[in-house]
């Protein structure tokens, strides 16, 4: 459909593509066009040979055994916290596994909600949630970003305050100023929205947060696969991000934090793991992070995300931010050109990553992606786990169309091209 230039990327994107090997299957008959990354990406060979290598030759449980098979396991499970801690910007002991970013905001959530009142941690004020006291969201959050505060909230009696978000999908900074005063203990929101895609203003609104002592937590699971991301830089106290959106495994995500804020939290889950000592009737708890790692570690599924990272930074996340960034102006811009599309937060100038969610007029999500997908087109549809941010654009559900860093221009014109024949094929 487009006839615009392909635009130079510095990425190989042949050898990139020969790297996916799902990438050379066929669906329905067509050629696999995966634009569906935002809800899972797919997973280079290195990825799939690492947790197979693991498996195959050296799974043993870490920090246990004295064998050479436990400590050879142990090694490569901490080399792996090094190397995924090292591409957020953070020093090992600064990441906490989980098994993916809703545990790592429950966690959060639960340890802050805990602070006051839990052991294994000095109590601190700041943490401590008093009814009255107010925990700040944005309109626009993944519930897994949203249910925990609302959790938190009814435990403890503070209350729940939203950002709202402007027509064009920016946030209402104006509005966070005056949400976020003196009663606010947790300001927690999303680095990029799911449905967005804009980059959210984390400077502007850590600042807001710090000028009241408020604790942040970031959402990074739409930002870390698709940016130089440095944690420490962003004045975060915590960050969360999934290890299966940003060509990891499933299963496996992190947990960043501050070393003071880290240091001054409760435990979530207790158990193995995470002790010294344990008598019948108390137990004193590791430092972080082993405090936050209970129970069996994801082992084989963090060596597999470092050797992710590790394809990443072989590609250089400028490039991946580069590549993705031209196709998702290509894909705004084709998108903007057929009639009946409405995007959702298509704001000028707003810095992006590749992902759109869009209404098409008259024909309902779940039909537009069952009509592209009989094409080979590979895309989500439905209120993407954010009914809050549909409501307030009067929607039940959009189709959404993500990219990574193994999309091509021609995939992007595919999906347009099929896109195209849409409304009058249902009309
Ligand atoms: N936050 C955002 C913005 C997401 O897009 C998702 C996944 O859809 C999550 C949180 C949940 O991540 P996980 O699957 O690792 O629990």
């Amino acid at each position: 459909m487009s006839s615009a230039p392909v635009p130079a990327t510095a990425l190989d994107l042949d050898a990139v593509r020969a790297d996916f090997p799902i990438l050379g299957e066929h669906v329905n008959g067509q050629r696999l066009v995966y634009l569906d990354s935002g809800a899972t990406s797919q997973k280079p060979q290195a990825v799939i040979d690492a947790e197979v290598a693991f498996l195959t030759r050296a799974n043993s449980a870490v920090h246990r055994g004295a064998h050479t098979l436990a400590a050879e396991a142990t090694e490569l499970f901490e080399d792996a916290r090094t190397t995924v801690a090292g591409f957020v910007g953070a020093p090992p002991e600064q990441l906490v596994w989980t098994s993916g970013a809703t545990a790592g905001l429950n966690l959060a959530a639960y340890a802050i909600g805990n602070a006051s009142v839990g052991r294994g941690a000095p109590e601190s004020a700041r943490f401590a949630l008093r009814p009255g006291d107010e925990i700040v969201v944005t309109e626009i959050e993944h519930h897994a970003n949203l249910i925990p505060w609302q959790e938190l909230a009814t435990r403890t009696g503070a209350v729940l305050r939203h950002i709202p978000v402007h027509d064009d999908g920016t946030l209402d900074l104006d509005a966070a100023a005056g949400i976020i005063g003196e009663r606010t203990r947790v300001v927690a929101f999303t680095h990029v929205s799911n449905v967005l895609g804009i980059v959210n203003p984390v400077t502007e609104l850590v600042a807001l947060a710090q000028s009241v002592g408020a604790v942040t937590v970031l959402d990074a699971c739409q930002s870390a696969p698709h940016l130089p991301l440095d944690l420490p830089a962003l004045g975060v106290d915590l960050a969360v991000f999934s290890g299966h959106k940003m060509l990891g495994p499933y299963g496996v995500g992190g947990l960043y934090g501050r070393a003071d804020v880290l240091e001054a939290l409760p435990p979530f889950l207790t158990g193995g793991s995470m002790i010294t000592t344990v008598t019948l009737d108390e137990a004193e708890y590791l430092p972080p992070p082993q405090r936050f790692e209970a129970g069996t570690q994801p082992v084989s599924q963090a060596i597999a995300l470092a050797a992710a990272v590790r394809y990443l930074d072989r590609l250089g996340m400028p490039a991946v931010h580069a590549h993705e960034k031209a196709l998702e102006a290509r894909m705004g811009e084709g998108l903007r050109a057929l009639p009946g599309i409405r995007l959702l937060g298509d704001a000028p100038d707003a810095e992006r990553v590749g992902l759109w969610a869009f209404d098409v007029d008259g024909v309902h999500a779940h039909d537009v992606g069952q009509f592209l997908d009989a094409r080979g087109v590979a895309v989500r549809v439905g209120h993407h786990c954010a009914q809050p941010l549909h409501r307030r654009f009067g929607l039940t559900a959009t189709v959404r169309a993500s990219t990574s860093v193994y999309n091509t221009a021609d995939d992007v014109d595919v999906f347009l091209d099929a896109l195209s024949g849409v409304r009058s094929f249902f009309g």
